[in-house]
């Protein structure tokens, strides 16, 4: 029996969770680019800016899904996904079609 292995903890940042779950809205309602480069900029710019939450959840993901049930920090969250979204438009990564290195 490898009972003590079988309970393995994770280390989850509730914000990051909820980022990747407004990101499509976000950017649909934005308007703006939504290719692979811009996705990862937009979480990466709301990541940086905003106050990470961890949890701690076991095996599975119950914790995690009770941590996002609040409405206050998703509002907050799309919030500063919408800011990113400004900032990263105004100065976009990915490769487009005008060769800029
Ligand atoms: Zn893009």
């Amino acid at each position: 029996m490898n009972g003590e292995d079988a309970n393995s903890y994770v280390i989850k940042n509730v914000v990051e969770e909820l980022v990747a779950f407004h990101l499509d809205d976000c950017i649909a309602a934005a308007g703006t680019c939504g290719c692979p480069r811009c996705r990862a900029d937009i979480t990466a710019y709301t990541l940086n800016h905003f106050p990470p939450r961890y949890v701690v959840t076991e095996m599975g993901d119950i914790l995690v899904r009770a941590n996002m049930m609040t409405p206050q920090s998703g509002a907050d969250i799309i919030a500063e996904v919408m800011q990113a979204i400004k900032v990263v438009s105004q100065s976009p990564h990915h490769k487009s079609e005008s060769p800029v290195g």
